[in-house]
């Protein structure tokens, strides 16, 4: 496609900007009697007219069983598909032979929040979470080991499906 270019003269003259300035105002106007969107966040979290979508990949979670263990089965997948490689899983197994997370982490620094672990989990263990609020004051504290995945009580992220593209 051509490159079209557009050379904007200055004017040689003096103008007045009164006709623009009144444009100006005149929209300020418009919008003082609109309906406001404003939220007093934090104290307000959600409206009538939004909330925060079902399928958002937030902070990570893992599900637990009846037990309280994690569901993770230390498969490796979601480490190797990791595209930030910012999982890190020592596998374990006990003496039946049922292997289970020795350490599991998720920098969630790094993370880009892609959903692929989720996709990608046999046992539905890790999800991404409807959550963000997630600052910390110190780099190290977004290293979430196991315990704090676990402790996570936010819902989960639905992600996007492709069957329903509009989430309707
Ligand atoms: S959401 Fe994506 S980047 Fe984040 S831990 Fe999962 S796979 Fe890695
Ligand atoms: S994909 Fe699921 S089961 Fe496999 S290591 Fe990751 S969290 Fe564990």
């Amino acid at each position: 496609m051509a490159i079209r270019v557009v050379v904007v003269k200055r004017p040689e003259r003096e103008i007045s900007y009164l006709r623009a300035a009144l444009k100006g105002m005149a929209m300020t106007f418009r919008h003082l009697l609109q309906k406001k969107f404003t939220m007093q966040y934090p104290e307000q979290r959600s409206t009538d007219d939004w909330s925060l979508s079902p399928r958002w990949r937030g902070t990570h979670r893992m599900l637990t069983d009846e037990q309280g263990r994690a569901k993770c089965v230390a498969c490796g997948l979601c480490p190797q598909i990791c595209p930030a490689n910012c999982i890190k899983l020592v596998p374990g197994e006990d003496e039946v032979g049922h292997r289970y997370p020795l350490i599991y982490e998720i920098d969630e620094f790094r993370c880009v929040f892609c959903g692929y672990c989720q996709e990608v989990c046999p046992e539905e263990a890790i999800h991404v979470g409807v959550h963000y609020e997630n600052a910390e004051y110190e780099r190290e504290r977004f290293v979430y080991d196991l315990e704090r995945l676990c402790a996570q009580t936010h819902p989960v992220s639905t992600l996007w499906d492709p069957s329903d593209p509009k989430g309707e």
